[in-house]
């Protein structure tokens, strides 16, 4: 089965509004040509709007880094998912390694947000993967495992509009330590398996598994070129359009100059 592949630039607390309308400007007309793909952009929520309305009318689509779990209410600082979609966002990152660091998300909460993400019908991009100590510790087989069944035990694939799960080793996010494209099949194969019996093996051959972790411009298409691997979810790249460009177009001839803007 071929799946379409997907290309997510993960901003982070990156970019004041007009910055985040200039990247997404940049990167509209960037993309524009590219239709065998997907291409998620993932501000943070102040520039949800403005990045939505810049790119509409274009193939690309927005996300949000993470939400609340309740539609409304006293939750002084959260964000709802239908705000999110009221902005203009259709996919929402839930899982990132830095929320379950910094913000002590765990799984039971994370499957209080998947279920409202069902629910509100958002595309969830579902993040997980092992820390350095637990890989040379050889566990990485039963983080991915908790990880995924603690989280989406319970759900059927098609209660959710979109599913992608995410493989980010948090030993290679940010660090420049990417993981070699044999250890990224390897874990995207581990995480079909886990799926396979989560949900059923039609869904673990179609579901797309993306890879994360200082992915750059220079090693995408190796990465790419591994038969598990449907995509990336980029951070710190996708803070610059032509890298962002670069990698969404790994393995295109490439007729637009961005500076030509
Ligand atoms: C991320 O935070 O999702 C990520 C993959 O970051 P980076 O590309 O900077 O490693």
């Amino acid at each position: 089965m071929t799946r379409r592949n997907m290309l997510a630039g993960n901003w982070k607390m990156n970019k004041t509004i007009s910055e985040a309308i200039n990247l997404a400007v940049r990167l509209k007309y960037a993309c524009n040509s590219v239709d065998d793909r997907d291409v998620v952009l993932c501000p943070p929520y102040t520039s949800l709007k403005p990045v939505a309305e810049t790119v509409d009318e274009s193939p690309i689509e927005v996300g949000a880094q993470n939400m609340h779990y309740e539609r409304s209410g006293a939750f002084t600082g959260e964000v709802s998912p239908d705000m999110i979609k009221d902005a203009g966002a259709d996919w929402v990152i839930l899982g990132h390694s830095e929320r379950r660091q910094y913000f002590d998300e765990n799984e039971e909460l994370l499957a209080r947000k998947l279920r409202t993400a069902s629910d509100e019908d958002l595309k969830v991009f579902y993040c997980i993967g092992e820390t350095e100590e637990q890989r040379d510790a050889g566990q990485v087989e039963d983080i991915l495992k908790t990880q995924l069944e603690a989280a989406l035990s319970g759900f059927g694939f098609d209660d959710f509009e979109e599913l992608v799960i995410a493989y980010e080793p948090v030993w290679a996010i940010g660090t420049g330590n990417t993981a070699t494209p044999e250890q990224a099949n390897e874990a995207h194969g581990v995480i079909r398996d886990v799926i396979s019996n989560l949900f059923n093996p039609g869904v673990a051959e179609k579901i797309r598994v993306i890879y994360g972790g200082s992915v750059k411009p220079h090693n995408v298409q190796e990465l790419m070129a591994q038969p598990d691997i449907d995509g990336a979810l980029v951070g710190g790249a996708s803070l610059s359009a032509d890298d962002f460009a670069d990698i969404v177009k790994y393995d295109l001839e490439d007729e637009i100059s961005l500076s030509d803007l």
